[in-house]
């Protein structure tokens, strides 16, 4: 049965978008999302992948936030999975969304790169990818069992340059520094709920997003303890609501070590944007092509 959207997180959209947005944003949790995928560039190409697409019947389209990114018209993730490409690490299942942090970020070739929260490893194997497997990548990820699965996910797209620990963030020892950092923060996902997910009432809680927000912050002001001066950084997550967001932004804002970095939008396409209240940050909203999510680049003064 399908789940409605529960009365808390109703009222604090309308109270951050407005009525009309409001409309827009639950219409977009209605849509089926199509599955898209990227290509991994460290063991294929887009040739390769169209052509097994081609002959499998997969009808696709490429989208354009980046040139390995395609969505599926007529085809599901359990259906992918069964493809020798996904198995041999060919491509990795991942919203459109969740591809833009570290196109935003812009990994580069010799530099130390952190991925503070990094399993199961999407966003951590298109760095390496987009690096050519030539950056300095350390991977942290607290849980032990999702340290595990990004550790898998390492060996299997083939991102040599990886280095993984499993450690708390939060307890990084501030010794350490770095060029570039992505925090993909943990969220309450408020821009990926699935309808169909009958434990949806249980685990959405208004808890659950004051958890995200004190852990989002600690993790913020980490990073940006641990970012070189002059490099740059990005925040992103799930989430549709302000308090995970520019909220956690502006509280960083306040210490005077980073300011925004303006996002370019102009390369990225047709995006689902919704309105934020710290110029130059992205939010998208979900509709069938991406998830809810939000993305803030930083520099540290
Ligand atoms: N970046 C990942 C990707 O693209 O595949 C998704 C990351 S998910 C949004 C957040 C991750 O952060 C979870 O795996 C969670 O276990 C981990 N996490 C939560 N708190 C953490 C902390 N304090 N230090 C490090 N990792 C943490």
């Amino acid at each position: 049965m399908k789940q409605q959207l529960p009365d808390f997180f109703i009222k604090r959209l309308e109270q951050q978008y407005g009525k009309e947005l409001l409309e827009t944003i639950v219409a977009g949790f209605e849509k089926k999302r199509y599955t898209t995928l990227r290509v991994n560039t460290l063991k294929s190409n887009n040739q390769e992948i169209e052509e097994v697409l081609k002959d499998n019947n997969i009808e696709f389209e490429k989208a354009n936030i980046s040139d390995n990114a395609y969505i599926l018209k007529n085809a599901n993730e359990i259906q992918i999975q069964d493809l020798e490409i996904f198995n041999q690490g060919k491509i990795y299942l991942q919203s459109l969304s969740s591809m833009l942090p570290p196109i935003v970020l812009g990994p580069k070739e010799n530099l130390d790169i952190l991925d503070m929260a990094a399993a199961p490893g999407g966003k951590t194997t298109q760095m390496a990818a987009i690096s050519n497997n030539k950056a300095h990548i350390t991977a942290c990820e607290r849980n032990p069992i999702r340290a595990e699965k990004l550790k898998y996910n390492l060996e299997k797209q083939g991102a040599s340059c990886v280095f993984c620990m499993v450690k708390d963030a939060r307890d990084i020892d501030n010794f350490f520094s770095f060029d570039q950092i992505l925090l993909d923060a943990p969220c309450s996902g408020s821009g990926t709920l699935d309808l169909e997910n009958e434990k949806l009432g249980k685990y959405f809680t208004e808890g659950l997003i004051d958890k995200s927000v004190k852990t989002q912050k600690q993790l913020l002001n980490k990073a940006i303890n641990i970012l070189k001066k002059d490099s740059e950084m990005v925040y992103s997550t799930c989430s549709i609501l302000q308090e995970e967001n520019e909220e956690v932004i502006r509280n960083a804002l306040k210490t005077g070590k980073v300011e925004v970095v303006p996002i370019d939008v102009t390369e990225l396409g047709d995006l689902p944007i919704l309105p934020t209240t710290i110029e130059g940050t992205l939010c998208l909203m979900p509709n069938e092509y991406f998830e809810g999510f939000f993305v803030a680049k930083l520099k540290k003064k």
